[in-house]
């Protein structure tokens, strides 16, 4: 939580780094012209830096939701301090306050005190005189994660600022890797961050919770590398995916499988998909219930008995699914374990796992449709 003292060193930087990235490189390009490697440089550092603090300090080390090699440790540490926002330690502490208490005046960036405040005037104020590290004890144990809280400012402002210094010095224009991949990309990096904040709690949909007030959004996911299917990540925090579907954009996501590719990472951890559209098709249900009300009665008894008969469907979909996960398990720990299960048992887990899949899948589009034969129905009139 903040406190009620203003962080003057927050809001010169967050105040002026605009004035230097957006007005600083725009004069300076009209000035002297854009050379190729300047854009070039901004976009690799936009990606590596955005991609540590999406993969890195989010998903790994705010979330848990891979294990991965002490050496992708180190890089996102490095890459992520230079995104100058603030340790992990930090970062990771109120990140894990906002999903525990979103929307409530627990939560940092609590949306209910206005787009802005959750977007970055929370971070105008320097932190009450209460606040520790306690609740975070499996970072603070981390030797790793405490020396790059001791260091993650210097680092971000040597690296972030020197590196593409010297990268521009290289070609004789030290200034404009300074500006394009120094400060325009700190902004770029920092507002495509704080809009997860801001605009990912107010524009969107809201497919898998309706409890809070993350939203799903492609067209942010697109500039956060995934990070904006927020409402799923909501609904899943441990979920190593925020987009899940395979077209989804979600660069965050195919990083972590690269990972685990190359036996960087393991455990990647998956909602399963009957308990994903288990979600969906009660945020469903629970938004008929409305319209219900402004249909005639014959159509809304026809809809609510539709609306039982999917969820019993569901239901017992989910408890047959359980049940073969369940054993599966059992088998494949038993296999870890020396034994040799018949293969033939596992196949058959296997399949029934994805019979439910299939049957959770038709469920949820035998319930839309039946939504869609209602939706536009006006009041009064029968089928
Ligand atoms: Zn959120
Ligand atoms: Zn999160």
């Amino acid at each position: 939580m903040s406190g009620h003292r203003k962080d003057w060193t927050n809001i010169l930087f967050l105040c002026l780094s605009p004035v230097a990235g957006i007005v600083g490189t725009i004069y300076y390009a009209s000035r002297f012209g854009v050379q190729w490697w300047e854009p070039a440089l901004c976009l690799t550092l936009f990606f590596a830096i955005g991609l540590s603090i999406g993969s890195g300090y989010h998903r790994y080390f705010s979330h848990r939701a891979y294990e991965c090699h002490p050496a992708v440790e180190w890089i996102m540490l490095f890459f992520g301090a230079m995104a100058l926002q603030n340790s992990v330690l930090q970062w990771a502490r109120d990140h894990r306050e906002h999903h525990r208490f979103v929307d409530t005046d627990r939560d940092p960036y609590n949306i209910n005190r206005g787009g802005f405040w959750a977007h970055m005037l929370w971070i105008f104020y320097k932190e009450g005189p209460d606040r520790n590290f306690d609740t975070v004890p499996d970072l603070t144990r981390n030797p790793r994660v405490m020396w790059q809280h001791r260091w993650s400012r210097a680092i971000g402002i040597g690296f972030g600022l020197g590196f593409p210094a010297l990268v521009g010095a290289l070609f004789g224009r030290p200034l404009g890797g300074l500006l394009w991949g120094g400060f325009l990309r700190i902004v770029l990096v920092h507002h495509t961050t704080f809009f997860i904040n801001s605009l990912a709690h107010m524009w969107g949909k809201r497919p898998y919770t309706t409890e809070n007030s993350a939203r799903d959004n492609w067209f942010l996911a697109f500039f956060t590398h995934g990070e904006g299917f927020h409402n799923f990540h909501h609904a899943f925090p441990s979920d190593f995916r925020n987009g899940i579907r395979w077209y989804h954009w979600d660069p965050n996501k195919w990083l972590i499988q690269s990972f685990r590719a190359t036996r960087l990472a393991r455990n990647l951890r998956v909602t399963p998909p009957p308990v994903v559209e288990n979600a969906k098709l009660r945020i469903a249900a629970a938004t008929t219930e409305e319209r219900l009300a402004r249909i005639p009665s014959g159509m809304a008894d026809d809809l609510r008995a539709r609306a039982e008969h999917a969820r019993r469907r569901m239901d017992e979909t989910l408890r047959l699914w359980k049940e073969a996960d369940a054993r599966h398990s059992e088998l494949k720990a038993a296999r870890r374990a020396g034994q040799r299960p018949p293969s033939q048992a596992v196949r058959e887990m296997k399949l029934r796992m994805r019979a439910c899949e299939r049957s959770f899948r038709a469920t949820r589009q035998e319930w839309q449709a039946a939504l869609e034969r209602f939706r536009d129905a006006p009041a009064g009139q029968s089928l």
